[in-house]
């Protein structure tokens, strides 16, 4: 079993810390940086501290030594995510229940970048059912380039975004024409959790003796749904958290309700969605994904709602994080500590997260209004 090589992301092995290097070296511009959920629980690992100690606090004093003007969490985005693409499943969930026959079901999750080019080659009839909301690395970059920077008083031009992903398909994602506005990319530049490493070991900080802080804000908080983006079944998982609530209208009190084996790679389930029952799909591995597609294709089962995810575990295996050596019990220990994360949150719900709320009032006034339609979702091409 291949556990640590990404699926597309060989041709975008290029590494990039020069280019951040420059950019911080450069008095005109702004660089802020976005960090990951998947990052913070494996970046130890390279200073040999203990697998799946969660680092955040001090991956952002280490940002900061370097120069970054500002740090914040991709985790706040994937809240954001979740809120776009809740509101898709609830609009597609309640009109398919009604027996609207137009409806396409299953929705499928669509953070995965690898999975995204894998169904435009392979699967170009099922195009029509990926939620088209953005990934959170595309959600944070979009809201900082179009809504922070002007704020801020920054052009978008002066201000380089910099995200720190577990992945390598991730800096595929970020060139992608549609995710380019006047020649400015929103995410400027994406680099894996090992070449943050090798940039904290360049800067010869003593990353293991750092003193951590917090994240900046506004974009810095997340809840406990945010953070499980960072394992197989986690996007899924907090989609439902929100869409149970909007779609049964009463609060779920058994947060952990989905309890998902996820070490089994292909996962079908029943759920108890109110007085409705849900079958999801959820699938790691692309030859998983294939099997799930190809049943979703012959109409043998009908499913609501799907996740894949290309990396064997989710982005806690990213090609970009420091190497497992197909070593399951570190994979484990990951995907533990997210959850650990997620548990010790006080808020585990991402329509909870008040910033997320604040920036609906401000800007986009609810989920998937037009203007959200314009900065936050995006679309996907026959290959
Ligand atoms: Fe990247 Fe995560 Fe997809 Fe792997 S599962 S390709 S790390 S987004």
């Amino acid at each position: 079993q291949c556990v640590s090589v990404c699926p597309v992301g060989a041709l975008h092995e290029r590494n990039y810390i020069w280019e951040v290097i420059e950019a911080l070296a450069d008095p005109n511009k702004k660089v802020i940086a976005q960090v990951a959920p998947a990052v913070r629980v494996a970046l130890g690992e390279e200073f040999g501290m203990d697998v799946g100690l969660n680092v955040e606090k001090k991956i952002v004093t280490a940002l900061k030594k370097m120069g970054f003007d500002g740090v914040f969490d991709t985790t706040w985005a994937a809240d954001l995510t979740i809120m776009e693409e809740a509101t898709e499943l609830k609009e597609r969930l309640e009109g398919y229940l009604s027996g609207d026959k137009t409806i396409k079901l299953p929705i499928l999750t669509s953070c995965c970048p690898a999975w995204v080019n894998f169904i435009e080659y392979n699967f170009p009839n099922l195009l029509d059912i990926p939620s088209t909301s953005k990934s959170p690395q595309q959600m944070f970059s979009a809201i900082a380039k179009n809504v922070w920077a002007p704020k801020m008083g920054i052009d978008r031009k002066n201000l380089v975004v910099v995200s720190i992903m577990p992945c390598l398909a991730k800096k595929y994602e970020a060139s992608r024409t549609e995710f380019i506005k006047d020649g400015n990319r929103d995410t400027d530049i994406s680099i894996s959790t090992r070449e943050l490493a090798d940039m904290i070991k360049y800067f010869n900080i003593d990353f293991k003796e750092v003193i951590g802080q917090e994240f900046d804000s506004p974009m810095g908080e997340y809840t406990g749904a945010g953070i499980i983006f960072g394992r197989t079944g986690g996007v899924l998982e907090a989609a439902l958290r929100t869409a149970y609530e909007w779609v049964v209208g009463e609060e779920l009190k058994d947060i952990d309700f989905l309890k998902l084996e996820i070490s089994k790679g292909l996962i079908v389930k029943k759920v108890n969605f109110g007085p409705k029952e849900l079958t999801i799909g959820i699938a790691h591995g692309l030859g998983n994904a294939r099997k799930l597609l190809e049943e979703i294709e012959s109409g043998k089962e009908i499913y609501h709602a799907i996740e894949i995810m290309a990396c064997h575990y989710g982005c806690v295996g990213g090609g970009g994080q420091p190497f497992v050596h197909e070593n399951i019990d570190i994979l484990n220990k990951r995907v533990e500590a997210l959850n650990d994360i997620d548990k010790n949150c006080k808020l585990r719900k991402s329509h909870e997260n008040p910033y997320i709320n604040n920036l609906y009032n401000e800007y986009f006034d609810f989920p998937c209004s037009e203007k959200a339609k314009i900065l936050l979702h995006t679309r996907f091409f026959k290959k």
